[in-house]
């Protein structure tokens, strides 16, 4: 699943703005002369000397009324700027707005788009980044300034990336590498690229040109550009199982990043650590850098960090046996994880609103346009032109009906991008999202009429060996093919749902545990008679479940996951390929009888 580190870079520039060579404090502007060559000043060392330019914005200031009109608008950029970095979002908007929409110059306007885009991508006012963003994609082509275009082209991949349009976010990153402006190196564009690949989920190998792009990056002083590349490497071996490297990659740079107080940052290298050592069965570090990412991430949003620093520490009291703990954690995680989605759906979903409602605009416009020649043409024939100009209002006649067939099926196709939004890419089937919240409503239901239900969880058996043997590719063929064969034996009335990589659930309306059980018995065959791919009979597959019931764990669907959960984790410990019964000791103080027994 892509991850969308959107906030990075402004964070960064929020947390450390204080290192820095302080510039000498010199006096008020005393003529606009001496205001506009400080504001100039100030642009040159703004992100690396804050304080300075903090210093040289107020000594200008007073000068205001004096200022030409050009003097006066890069005074209120600054000032916009200077507001967005320390998070005084409010005040940062409307300066940057009024510069964004009413300056002559043309530069001046771009930069002010692209840190209005990153206000609100930081801000998660999606609609208004993206409508920004039109402005500026607009303007570029004439932008001769190569500062301006590198950082405008940064915005621009990083919120294009955040909204899953890796192809823009990839042309954007790889202009930004091609043509760099004199005093920056490969450094930052390649940190776009790998982003937007990563994301993705394109990169097959970790190519040496990122590993070059690190060297640069550290050799210009970018360390935080150096260590997101690594975040981002590090997430990439996590995804290919390959704990040992990550820790190794990451494990060394952790301590330097405390340093800078770019917390984002270093709640993703904890995060990454901590599900390292989980998968190396190390759970004290597990646990201990788990609860370094769950403490690190910003209050109150919910990040990926957040989420996977929850399903770490929930994951490890459940190895450890604290029922309650797993539970409390579980819910946790739950609630992060839903937050979490739903952002990135929201960002989705504004990029989709955004670009229908140009392309729609654009066809209203024609239309009118249309209707209005076609307006002039009837009043200006006279009776001789009558029979051709007749011929050219039914051509008109018919584009107008094009567009207002392209109108209607730009609304179709949104209809059809939300439904898309619910669905697993690869498989078809609900993703965990859809699941969760399908499987809520089905247990609401059955909790008003007091019919029980049963979840069944499964995995697929030492996937990562197909993923290593035959590649990724069949890796994906494989999962395609599980997931049809299961799918044959579902009834309509099942949720299905890919929980993440090769873990599955189907929750079973109207159910008892007997019945659940056979159920799950019957898929497991089912998966384990059926050659894995059409293409290699000889590659069988197998998986192992784990069952839990309403009449065990109640209505709740988190404390149903977890139960079952258990159960599979028992199953994968006495050998795989079977089914285990969720049983008492997967839940604490259970209310409800123990039904069966694995
Ligand atoms: P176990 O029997 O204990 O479940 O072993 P396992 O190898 O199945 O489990 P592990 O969690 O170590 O490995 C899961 C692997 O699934 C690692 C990851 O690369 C792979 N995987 C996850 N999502 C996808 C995907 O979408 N496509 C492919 N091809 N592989 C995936
Ligand atoms: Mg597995
Ligand atoms: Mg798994």
């Amino acid at each position: 699943m892509p991850v969308s580190r959107w906030i990075r870079h402004a964070l960064f520039l929020l947390a450390v703005p204080v290192a820095g060579m302080a510039a000498a404090h010199a006096e008020a502007a005393r003529t606009p002369a001496q205001a506009a060559e400080m504001l100039e000043r100030a642009d040159q060392v703004k992100h690396a000397d804050f304080d300075g330019f903090t210093h040289l914005l107020q000594d200008a200031a007073p000068m205001r009324a004096q200022m030409d009109a050009a003097t006066a608008t890069k005074l209120a950029f600054l000032e916009g700027w200077r507001a967005t970095w320390v998070g005084d979002f409010d005040k940062g908007r409307g300066l940057l707005e009024s510069v964004a929409d009413t300056s002559p110059d043309a530069v001046l306007r771009v930069r002010a788009l692209a840190t209005l885009i990153n206000l609100f991508g930081v801000s998660h006012r999606y609609e208004d980044a993206f409508r920004r963003l039109n402005q500026m994609q607009e303007l570029l082509p004439s932008i001769r300034d190569a500062r301006a275009r590198f950082a405008a082209l940064g915005e621009a991949s990083q919120l294009l990336s955040s909204a899953g349009q890796f192809d823009a976010a990839e042309a954007y990153a790889k202009q930004m590498v091609d043509q760099p402006p004199e005093d920056e190196t490969e450094c930052k564009g390649m940190q776009h690229l790998l982003r937007a690949r990563s994301e993705a989920n394109r990169l097959v190998s970790i190519d040496p040109e990122y590993q070059r792009a690190i060297v640069s990056c550290d050799k210009a002083g970018d360390t935080v550009f150096a260590d997101t590349m690594r975040a981002d490497i590090g997430s990439f071996y996590l995804r290919h199982g390959q704990p040992r490297a990550a820790i190794d990659l990451l494990e060394p740079h952790r301590d330097d990043l405390r340093d800078t107080s770019y917390a984002t940052l270093l709640a993703e290298f904890d995060a990454s650590l901590a599900s390292a050592y989980l998968a190396m069965d190390d759970l004290a570090n597990a646990r201990r850098y788990a609860l370094s990412a769950v403490a690190g991430s910003v209050r109150d949003e919910f990040t990926d960090p957040k989420r996977t620093g929850f399903k770490v520490l929930y994951e490890v009291e459940q190895r450890l046996g604290n029922a309650q703990a797993a539970l409390n954690y579980h819910e946790q995680y739950m609630a992060a994880d839903k937050a979490y989605l739903d952002d990135i759906s929201a960002r989705s979903l504004a990029f989709q609103i955004v670009d229908q409602q140009v392309v729609a605009r654009k066809a209203e416009v024609d239309a009118l346009n249309k209707k209005n020649e076609i307006l002039r043409l009837s009043n200006a024939l006279d009776k001789k032109e009558v029979e051709t100009g007749r011929l050219y209002i039914f051509v008109l006649g018919l584009c107008l009906v094009g567009i207002v067939a392209l109108v209607l099926r730009l609304r179709r196709s949104q209809l059809r991008f939300m439904r898309m939004a619910r669905r697993d890419g690869l498989t078809g089937i609900c993703n965990r999202e859809h699941f969760v919240e399908q499987s809520e409503r089905v247990l609401a239901y059955g909790a008003r009429s007091d019919r029980g239900a049963c979840l069944i969880l499964f995995d697929l058996d030492h996937f990562k060996n197909v993923n290593d043997t035959w590649g990724h590719s069949v890796g994906d063929e494989v999962l395609k093919r599980a997931v049809d064969v299961c799918r044959r034996a579902l009834h309509a009335c099942d949720v299905f749902g890919r929980l993440g990589g090769e873990e599955f659930a189907v929750l079973l309306p109207d159910c008892s545990p007997a019945q659940a059980r056979a159920r799950a018995e019957q898929l497991r065959l089912s998966i384990s008679a059926t050659s894995a791919t059409p293409s290699r009979p000889e590659l069988l597959v197998t998986a192992s479940f784990g069952v839990a019931s309403t009449l065990q764990c109640g209505f709740e669907l988190h404390r149903l996951l977890v139960v079952a959960d258990g159960a599979l984790y028992r199953a994968k410990r006495s050998g795989r390929n079977c089914v285990f019964m969720g049983d008492s000791g997967d839940i604490p103080d259970s209310p409800y009888p123990v039904a069966a027994s694995g």
